[in-house]
């Protein structure tokens, strides 16, 4: 590992914070900071801080010495000076004198001693900041060290690997003890560079920041040196077929999803996401997988995100994928028994306080194949799958030069139940679609991109499916990163096929998909060429049916329910002069949406209709709007209000239509009227 300092760009934000008052030492903190931030073999998703301590005024003109300490949970790679909030240091270091000290109490007192009472909360580690003397110190959980100090034997390797330039402290939960337990072990030792934490990380520190940040990098090289000395070569692995992945994923995410017991027919689902490097599959290939698997975290801060094992499942046979559903689903259910019975025996020994967390996976290895982070959204997924590869990384590590050692159930316990890990995670309210993943064609277009935006709003990750591959980027590009565009032509059923693969291979399934995509055709119907009929058919009919059928193939293989919404059009059931090419491949269309209800109501999933009028969009253009106001003998103004309240319907209100069929659990084979009033429309 290589410093990544470099003088030009230290300088640069030493003048830029130069500008807003920010002095030297808390520019050059900020620097190293990002500079840790961006290396995920040094911390990972909000893991690690650093702090500096300095003397400033208050706002009574008092100097004062503070510690400038990472918030929690702050992304060290974008830290600003509101992710160092400043704590009066005198305070902090009296505490030393406490046996222990309650979270809440601790909290309180460092929100009391706050400069700025409004700003976030200091790291959880906080005291073991403020308790050792040194100006910099920076605290990371470096994989490559997590392999040397992760053993049975962990203190005789750290003193082989670091000499005596890092005093070792042997475990202790992090937060007040741990922070009492390293300053007795640094008093005692008074190491020249920091600190080891047993099974957890390791703590530089120095009088500047390049000096804390280079003893690090040295330190941590040290350990990848170490490790890749006995590092074994193994063959590159063999690799399956990317197909593979998107017919087995919606199988393991079905197998991890579990009923709401309060709502029927609601399910608690998670997002996947897949990965499957030469060192995942190597892991995950290895003979002695059923020991390294389930021994447990590299560092304790990662239970809260991958749980403390992973399920294991067995190879899945492409050629009996049925069987493989059975098995993965027994395997999940005893996944849950076995997390169940962790905490209730954790729980009654600290006296029933603590409130059980949901028992899914969130990580699932699938030997021959790769690995699953499981999350409720797409983001949560992807840092289950980064720590989960840091995990594997480590653990194979420190196998390589001894025997991997985590810590005991019971301290994995107390930092997955610890309030402050838990508060990482944050507390927001879960919007109605958590957890769900929609697919909409035609989401380049007008409505399609409403419906996107209104189901990404309400929690769903989205899929935006079109033939016009750079409108649905664009559209997509709107909604955020998560938002998987993809290309997808309904009047062929390999362009199809792969796209629902793309969408399951992204997400891990599909549960919503709004089937939407179509054009119009006109045509008077005595007259009208059959090749017209036939296009119009095969989008505006077949399009819908090629799309239902890979998501209910998706849906069954998930065995939890699902929804299937259509975009009808009035012209299902209100026919307009000369639109009989259009009309009547939709009303085949709202046929078809009936028979889905009808054929996989016992599936749990549900097929509902929209019937909407006269939105502006790609398939009522301006000139549609001449032509057809001009056939009905009415101007374009009236002729788009001309429905009984007199309002213009808009995309957005068959968005929100077609997300209250998606919330809307036991409504099924129903059609939703938006057409601001049309008697001749009405359904009967
Ligand atoms: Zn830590």
């Amino acid at each position: 590992m290589k410093s990544g300092w470099v003088d030009r760009d230290a300088e640069a934000i030493v003048a830029e914070g130069a500008k807003s008052g920010i002095d030297r030492d808390l520019a050059l903190r900020i620097y190293t900071t990002r500079l840790f931030g961006r290396d995920p073999k040094l911390v990972l998703h909000g893991g690690g801080n650093t702090s500096v301590k300095e003397v400033m005024r208050d706002r009574l003109g008092a100097d004062v010495e503070v510690l400038r300490v990472k918030a929690t949970g702050a992304d060290m790679a974008m830290i600003d000076l509101a992710g160092l909030p400043a704590v009066r240091l005198s305070p902090l270091r009296k505490l030393r004198a406490l046996g222990e000290i309650g979270d809440d109490e601790l909290v309180g007192i460092e929100r009391a001693s706050l400069i700025d009472p409004a700003a976030a909360n200091p790291s959880v580690e906080i005291m073991l900041h403020a308790f050792l003397p040194h100006k910099f110190v920076d605290h990371t959980h470096a994989t490559a060290v997590l392999s040397v100090i992760d053993q049975p034997d962990g203190e005789r390797k750290c003193a082989e690997v670091f000499g005596g330039r890092l005093a070792f402290v042997p475990y202790v939960m992090p937060g007040f003890g741990l922070a009492k337990k390293a300053i007795e072990v640094f008093e005692r030792a008074k190491p020249s560079d920091g600190l080891i934490l047993s099974k957890h990380g390791i703590v530089t520190y120095g009088e500047s920041a390049r000096e804390a940040y280079e003893r690090m990098i040295e330190m941590v090289s040290r350990a990848e040196e170490f490790v890749a000395r006995r590092r074994k070569t193994t063959a590159a692995p063999v690799r399956r077929g990317a197909a593979e992945v998107a017919h087995v994923a919606p199988i393991v995410r079905g197998a991890c999803s579990e009923k709401d017991k309060t709502i029927e027919g609601a399910w608690r689902r998670l997002v996947l996401e897949f990965r499957a490097t030469d060192a995942v599959l190597n892991f995950i290939n290895a003979k002695d997988l059923a020991r390294i698997s389930q021994a447990g975290v590299v560092t304790p801060d990662h239970t809260i995100r991958t749980k403390n094992w992973p399920l294991v499942l067995p190879p899945p046979d492409p050629t009996k994928l049925a069987e493989f559903a059975r098995v993965a689903h027994d395997m999940a259910g005893q996944f849950a028994v076995r997390y169940h019975r962790y905490f209730e025996q954790h729980n009654a020994r600290v006296g029933h306080i603590k409130h059980e967390l949901d028992p899914l996976p969130r990580v699932v290895l699938v030997p021959g194949l790769g690995l699953f982070g499981l999350g409720r959204t797409k983001r949560d997924a992807e840092i289950a799958a980064d720590i989960a590869e840091a995990w594997v990384e480590g653990v194979s590590d420190a196998e390589a030069i001894g025997r991997f050692e985590s810590i005991s159930e019971a301290d994995m316990f107390d930092c997955e139940y610890w309030p402050l890990e838990q508060a990482k995670l944050g507390t927001r309210k879960e919007p109605p679609l958590a957890g769900q993943i929609a697919a909409i064609t035609g989401a380049g277009g007008a409505i399609g991109a409403a419906t996107a935006k209104a189901f990404a709003a309400a929690g769903a990750e989205v899929a935006l499916l079109d033939v016009n591959f750079a409108a649905a980027r664009e559209q997509a590009k709107t909604i955020g990163p998560s938002a998987l565009p993809a290309v997808c032509d309904v009047t062929s059923a390999a362009s199809v096929r792969a796209a629902f693969d793309a969408v399951a291979s992204a997400f891990g399934g599909v549960d919503i998909v709004v089937s939407n995509a179509g054009a119009a055709w006109q045509g008077r119907i005595g007259e009208v060429d059959e090749e017209v009929m036939r296009k119009s058919f095969e989008l505006n009919f077949y399009g819908h049916q090629r799309v239902a059928q890979a998501a209910v193939k998706i849906m069954l293989a998930q065995n939890t329910g699902g929804c299937l919404l259509f975009n009808v059009s009035k012209q299902a059931v209100n026919p307009g002069p000369n639109f009989g090419p259009y009309g009547i491949p939709k009303a085949a269309e709202l046929a078809l949406m009936r028979q889905y209800a009808l054929d996989y109501g016992s599936d749990g999933i549900r097929a509902n209709a929209v019937n909407a009028d006269r939105i502006r969009s790609g398939l009522l253009t301006a000139d549609m709007i001449a032509s057809r106001s001009k056939a009905r003998g009415l101007s374009e103004k009236d002729y788009m209000s001309g429905n009984l309240l007199g309002r213009e319907v808009t995309a957005d209100d068959v968005a929100q239509a077609f997300l209250h069929q998606a919330l809307a659990l036991k409504t099924t084979a129903d059609v939703t009227t938006v057409d601001g009033g049309n008697i001749a429309a009405a359904m009967r």
